[in-house]
């Protein structure tokens, strides 16, 4: 590398949703010019870049004149194609690598890699076929849940396995694609670590934070978890390890399952900021969204320091069912803050932006949270009853 890129250089984002819009901004409130390749107009990242190339991904001569005009390109979602990331890789720089996608990409490429750093992992095994079922599952136990090894996001491409008769019809119900069959695990919370990893190396993480979901999709998270000491260095721990033998520059979040024994399984990577990360956007000294800034330019990291507990609640497009949120009534509560991304249609479990509160405890956090997402409705529901 020739130095860092400095401010007022041109920074492109692979991908145009949420997480592309929250890095944009970040990035123009520190001088840099941002610029997205999206297959969509006016899209979340759009509406605050300087410019938006409107292109599919796969088209790879748009791909490199996109790459050709800005000075580092990241992305804001791994299912960014190979061929795209290498296209744009013979033409700027990209962070983090081509390489860390790849791995990230693919489920069963994911947990083997993991397994082989010797992290601790929901046991799984590898099924290409339907005849691979049945060892499978003598190996990993039922219940088991069968995912495809290609990503689905949200729980997508995943199905609940109770017998080997269910294992088939759920293998044929995801296409007959190859699968990972995972162990079901009776976990106890949910956690994650958001983490970034500079270009020296340099190490940077955000605690260990609980994530509720709802239909398999985020619906709260608690900054910092309720979790033992021994338990957090762990987590932090097995981060590090993850984000040194991937090589990672940039942010990436591990998800994690901690079973009633304490014991810390991973569940999945995100080579990029995660939702379960959006609460430092209000709460800590430094964003997950600057510090994907700042490793992609080869800056170094900022302080994850946390300034207040924080609760993160999603608002999913479910909101709008009988109309527009009631905004004021959110605004009401002074330690809320509120995030919309843009979207022009509200559709049930899409995720159209989201809520962080701050307080003394994250128990006040959460009732504060909840408290002001109810508001958005609570008008609504009185009126048509
Ligand atoms: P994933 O898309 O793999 O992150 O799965 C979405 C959600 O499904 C997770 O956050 C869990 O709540 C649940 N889940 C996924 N895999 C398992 C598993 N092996 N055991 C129990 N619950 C799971």
């Amino acid at each position: 590398m020739n130095g860092p890129i400095l401010p007022g250089a041109r920074l492109g984002v692979l991908g145009s949703g949420q997480l592309g819009r929250m890095f944009a901004i970040a990035a123009r409130r520190m001088g840099y010019r941002v610029e997205v390749f999206s297959p969509d107009r006016d899209s979340p990242t759009g509406q605050v870049a300087d410019a938006e190339v409107v292109a599919p991904y796969d088209d790879l001569d748009a791909v490199t004149a996109f790459a050709r005009r800005v000075d580092a390109l990241t992305f804001e979602f791994e299912n960014v194609p190979a061929a795209t990331a290498a296209a744009a890789a013979e033409h700027t720089r990209v962070r983090p690598s081509g390489h860390v996608l790849h791995v990230t990409q693919q489920r069963a490429r994911e947990k083997s890699f993991v397994a082989a750093l010797g992290l601790p992992v929901t046991p799984f095994a590898l099924v290409d076929d339907e005849v691979a079922l049945g060892p499978a599952l003598a190996r990993v136990g039922c219940p088991a849940v069968l995912k495809s090894a290609r990503f689905g996001y949200d729980g997508k491409g995943q199905v609940a396995i109770a017998s080997l008769d269910a294992a088939v019809s759920a293998f044929r119900a995801l296409g007959s694609q190859p699968c990972v069959l995972e162990q079901f695990v009776d976990f106890r919370l949910e956690v994650s670590v958001v983490a970034a990893r500079g270009e020296d190396g340099s190490f940077a993480h955000y605690g260990v934070v609980e994530n509720r979901h709802a239909r398999h999709i985020l619906d709260v998270t608690i900054a910092p978890a309720n979790v033992s000491d021994a338990v957090r260095r762990s987590a932090v721990d097995i981060t590090r390890a993850v984000l040194d033998g991937l090589d990672v520059v940039g942010v990436l979040c591990v998800e994690f399952f901690l079973d009633a024994d304490d014991r810390l399984l991973i569940n999945e990577l995100a080579p990029r900021p995660h939702n379960s990360g959006h609460f430092t956007v209000d709460a800590c000294v430094t964003s997950q969204f600057e510090q994907q800034v700042r490793a992609t330019c080869g800056l170094p990291l900022g302080s994850t320091r946390q300034l207040a507990p924080a609760v993160m609640v999603n608002l999913l497009g479910d909101l709008w069912t009988a109309g527009e949120p009631d905004w004021a009534a959110l605004c009401a509560f002074p330690q809320v803050k509120l995030h919309l991304y843009g979207k022009h249609e509200a559709r049930p479990g899409r995720k159209m932006g989201h809520a962080t509160a701050m307080a003394g405890t994250p128990e006040e956090a959460l009732q504060a949270a909840t408290q002001a997402r109810t508001a958005l409705t609570a008008g609504r529901f009185a009126d048509t009853r």
